[in-house]
């Protein structure tokens, strides 16, 4: 029995999902796999677990599962059905790649499907679990296409075992014919369950023109014209990334301020005033003597701007608005720029790096007297439901990684999202009433849209996938049941890759290619590759933990990888002002921060290590002086980066430990520097994972173009690559480097960069 409050009670009854619990219970008891549908904020995810746990399906030791795609979810949902269920978190857990609160008393336990696969591996048939339930499905995230496939298999062994099992599939669309009519998956196809949702009619708005990049602008014009001048009613803005969120977050401050009785620290003030005077004095210079409007000071600029930006890494600024959006177009409108605190707007971020408590917040009513108004990024689509929201202004565009699929080089890149994604994104604004979706792009633009995204499994390399497989001891991959399945090529040159790394036997050469592809898809795994599969992390960085026992130089190689597998650890040196007042002291700063960065390169030897080298120092120095947020503010690193990095060398400590015990290595917070030897000895490592990302520089007779001159060749693009002004080699620019990878932005620049001795080059 459980025992919810009445408020919870009275809330949940109000959800459609409710209604349909007999009719999924009992589907869930004659069916091995059941697909429920319904839209967002149908109360799949918080609910269905909740049937499953009062019909008995996590007694006797027995886990209920829910996987989700993204982080955010997981550990959100775990304290929402905690709190929904009155249990404490030992009882409904979560896990994610880091951490989790999972107990010998869990119950219920919410994890990303990469934890989920990982614990097939260590038990295939997840004996602890009576159920999983694989959410957001709709989502076609690689992990759980391919935790489909493989449960479609581990099910039906269960059930043949006398260990019944069941799977759930959830779904915010209808579209789910990959799962049900797809023979290979499951013979019978399983029933799909419709929840009907009380959406209520939402009415489209296109504009008439499409801005061409600054849908920012266009978005803060919208946004103020619908606070203005529409009846109350939350706002949701959907953005592409972080930066841009910050942005408009900005701006709307800054035009609606609402007065905070707390105190707030004078850095923010600083910034955000120096910002308002800026854009007074530019709406109305006689405007001067205006007292300066306080703006909502909530501690997320106390973060630092850069934090989990998806848009740096993409090298995508979009920080040039100010003046900008006082001429737009035929917009009468011009007295947005005037700080009006008469209408106070409650503005929050929401994306998925963005603090958990951070994120709580948008669940909580706005402060009274004031309009909610959330600005996100696609997050918020189907993953999170936030109450209230009445308008919808969408600029129909998402950010998305794009890998080339010859070279392996990526680069994010802003495109337009697809209808059904536009519809989903529509529908927010119906839950409470009827609503208004205003998109910043005509009607005939939307006609161009694809109809539905692709799955990610047909988009990106699939190496560390099929490692994992063949690890399963699914040998010939291409048989293998997926929803959708990736290329051929693709499989082909994953397998090559890890071929190459050691990771599977060889195939036997024959001289036909049909023979040679046929024999290259089945490659079984070799006993290195088991090690290397046992590592949460890519094969290339999972071959030189696998490598790492010489000369003592697991520690430094554990310590790498992590650094290397933690998205943008360094702060931005490039990065514009983030206020006027900020501009003069930026010059400084990043003076210091390079020479920082050159202390962290350090000297002799141990410069050829050149990036790595940096990251390493970095690690060594943040952890020395105890990874404090102060050190990594002073210091130019980005501190959930730096605390991320900490707990995964922990992790990797442990499977490294875990595979040969021997050797015992420990996470050791006061690190030394690498000898001279050792250095030698990791990049010899360093290069065995990176072999396939080895570049030359271009050879004087080589340089048909005075754009080649220090660039570097790689063997499969034609043209060169680049080391980064920011880089510890760029000045060294030594014959042979290796790659973390080539990221596209204004130039194609090789990230991660370390020098290689010609004598080791193969
Ligand atoms: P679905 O999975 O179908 O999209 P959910 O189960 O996530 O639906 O959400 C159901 C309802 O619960 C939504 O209306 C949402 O507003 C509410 N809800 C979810 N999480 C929270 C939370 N942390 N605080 C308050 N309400 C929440
Ligand atoms: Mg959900």
């Amino acid at each position: 029995p459980v025992d919810r409050s009445p408020e919870i009670q009275e809330a949940r009854l109000k959800l459609p999902v409710l209604a349909e619990e007999q009719v999924i219970m009992e589907a869930v008891r004659e069916n091995p796999c059941v697909v429920i549908c319904g839209e967002t904020g149908s109360g799949k995810t918080t609910q269905v677990p909740q049937f499953l746990y009062e019909a008995g399906y996590a007694s006797d030791g027995q886990i209920v599962g829910i996987t989700e795609p993204r982080r955010v979810a997981a550990v959100s949902m775990s304290h929402r059905v905690a709190k929904e269920m009155n249990l404490p978190t030992q009882v409904v857990s979560y896990q994610i790649r880091y951490e989790g609160n999972v107990t010998s008393d869990t119950k219920i336990k919410f994890m990303t499907d990469g934890v989920l696969l990982k614990e097939i591996q260590k038990d295939f048939l997840l004996t602890r679990y009576s159920v999983i339930i694989i959410d957001e499905a709709h989502e076609r995230s690689v992990y759980t296409d391919i935790l489909i496939g493989l449960l479609s298999r581990i099910v039906p062994l269960r059930n043949k075992k006398g260990m019944p099992m069941r799977l759930l599939i959830m779904s915010a669309t209808l579209r789910v014919e990959d799962f049900t009519d797809n023979q290979r998956l499951f013979r019978k196809p399983p029933p799909v369950i419709k929840v009907d949702s009380r959406q209520f009619p939402v009415t489209i708005h296109f504009n008439k023109r499409t801005p061409l990049d600054d849908y920012t602008g266009e978005a803060f014009h919208k946004t103020c014209k619908i606070h203005r001048m529409l009846p109350p009613g939350g706002i949701l803005v959907f953005l592409t990334g972080q930066a841009e969120v910050h942005n408009l977050c900005r701006r709307l401050r800054n035009a609606f301020p609402f007065r905070k009785s707390n105190t707030t620290s004078a850095e923010d003030e600083e910034g955000d005033t120096s910002e308002a005077m800026r854009k007074f004095k530019k709406a109305k210079q006689k405007k001067k003597t205006v007292s300066l409007p306080r703006i909502d000071l909530d501690n997320y600029s106390a973060l630092p701007v850069d934090e989990g930006d998806e848009d740096r890494e993409a090298g995508i600024g979009d920080e040039e608005d100010g003046g900008s959006d006082l001429d737009i177009g035929d917009d009468p409108d011009d007295s947005e720029e005037k700080a009006d605190p008469s209408i106070p707007l409650y503005v929050l971020p929401l994306y998925s790096l963005l603090a958990p408590e951070q994120q709580a917040k948008v669940f909580r009513p706005p402060p009274p007297g004031t309009r909610l108004c959330v600005v996100a990024t696609n997050v918020a689509e189907t993953s999170l439901t936030i109450p209230g929201i009445k308008y919808v202004v969408d600029c129909g565009r998402v950010k998305k990684r794009f890998y080339d699929r010859v070279t392996g080089v990526s680069s994010f890149k802003v495109t337009w999202t697809s209808q059904a994604s536009a519809n989903q994104r529509a529908g927010r604004a119906g839950r409470t009433e009827p609503g208004h979706c205003y998109r910043l792009y005509s009607s005939a633009v939307f006609g161009d849209f694809s109809l539905f995204s692709e799955a990610e499994i047909t988009r990106r390399p699939v190496e560390d996938l099929v490692l994992q497989m063949k690890d399963l001891n699914i040998d010939k991959v291409v048989n293998f049941p997926f929803p959708t399945p990736p290329s051929t090529e693709a499989l082909v040159a994953a397998e090559q890759l890890l071929v190459s790394l050691g990771a599977l036997e060889e195939p036997p050469r024959t001289g036909r290619v049909k023979q040679m592809q046929h024999a290259m898809l089945s490659c079984p795994i070799t006993p290195v590759g088991r090690a290397m599969a046992s590592f949460p992390v890519t094969p290339r960085y999972a071959k030189m933990l696998a490598l790492g026992k010489q000369q003592d130089c697991l520690p430094y190689v554990i310590a790498i990888v992590a650094a290397m597998t933690v998205r943008e650890i360094f702060e931005d040196l490039d990065r514009p002002a983030r206020s006027e007042d900020e501009s003069s002291k930026l010059t400084q700063r990043r003076a210091r921060l390079t020479q920082m960065r050159r202390l962290w390169a350090g000297q002799g030897a141990a410069l050829q290590l050149g990036d790595l080298m940096v990251m390493l120092g970095a690690v060594g120095a943040c952890e020395f002086a105890g990874c404090t947020p102060k050190f990594c503010e002073d210091n130019g690193l980005r501190y959930k980066a730096m605390m991320e990095i900490r707990k995964l060398r922990g992790q990797l400590t442990n499977a490294v430990n875990a595979v040969c015990p021997e050797v015992g290595v420990f996470v050791d917070p006061k690190m030394t520097p690498p000898t001279g030897h050792q250095v030698v000895c990791l990049r010899q490592i360093v290069l065995a994972g990176l072999g396939d990302h080895l570049a030359r520089r271009v050879q004087a007779e080589d340089l048909l173009d005075p754009k080649w001159t220090n660039g570097y060749k790689t063997p499969l693009m034609d043209d060169p690559v680049f080391i980064h002004p920011n880089s510890a080699l760029f000045k060294t620019l030594p014959e042979f480097v290796v790659y973390q990878e080539v990221m596209e932005t204004t130039k194609m620049y090789m990230r991660g960069v370390s020098a290689v001795e010609a004598e080791w080059v193969p």
